[in-house]
């Protein structure tokens, strides 16, 4: 289990033992023993080396969800820690924001076999837990990174090119997507857009947020 995760939750048990936790963290306490004890995807569970759940503040101002745990993460079961999570924390503080203050999870918490895509069953399958985390982070507004995510929340089949540049909602709150940051990894044509999107992201959480200043800084 990864090292946060350990300390998180030892509080927790604690607080819930003492009787102290809040209503959240015992629900938070119960939703993180789920996902970590989860089967239902029976060719995720034989894959698997760990359930990566989430990292991040409970509740939250801002989500990012992306697709599913890959190698890296499959092993130290934090979400984004590979090479595409090392970018997507200098995404994130191209626009301000430190990834400690975010709340980070995917649509899938188990690595797929040779990281193939992540199959309808198994997204129907994990999307409770999602919208459970959803529901216990409370954010303000969420940014999703590729397809799948974005399809997911909107019940879209569109491509992430066509649904990207736009601001759509999850039961009330503001979605932005762009593209994961592995894509921008392989193909590096897709920055500018990314970074459009991004400039999107900071503007519209800085009107939602009093404690957020948007600054517009251009990182390589
Ligand atoms: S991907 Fe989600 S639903 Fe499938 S086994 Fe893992 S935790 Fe369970």
């Amino acid at each position: 289990m990864e090292p946060n995760f350990i300390k998180k939750i030892s509080y927790l048990l604690y607080c819930y033992l003492e009787g102290s936790a809040s209503e959240k963290d015992r629900q938070y306490f119960h939703l993180y023993t789920r996902i970590k004890k989860c089967a239902l995807c029976s060719s995720l569970v034989q894959s698997r080396n760990t359930v990566v759940t989430g990292q991040g503040p409970v509740p939250c101002e801002v989500m990012v969800i992306g697709e599913g745990p890959g190698y890296h993460e499959d092993r130290q079961g934090i979400p984004f820690v590979g090479p595409a999570g090392h970018l997507l924390s200098k995404m994130l503080a191209s626009i301000n924001l430190d990834r400690k203050n975010v709340y980070i999870t995917n649509i899938i918490k188990c690595r797929p076999p040779q990281n193939r895509d992540p199959q309808d069953d198994e997204i129907k399958n994990c999307l409770p837990f999602l919208e459970e985390q959803i529901d216990l982070i409370s954010p303000k507004i969420i940014l999703t990174l590729g397809k799948f995510a974005i399809q997911t929340l909107i019940h879209s089949r569109q491509g992430i090119t066509h649904l990207r540049g736009k601001e759509y909602t999850y039961h009330t709150v503001p979605v932005i997507p762009t593209f994961h940051p592995a894509a921008l990894l392989r193909n590096d044509s897709l920055k500018k857009e990314t970074w459009q999107d991004l400039q999107m992201f900071g503007k519209k959480y800085q009107a939602l947020s009093t404690g957020y200043t948007f600054i517009k800084k251009r990182t390589k």
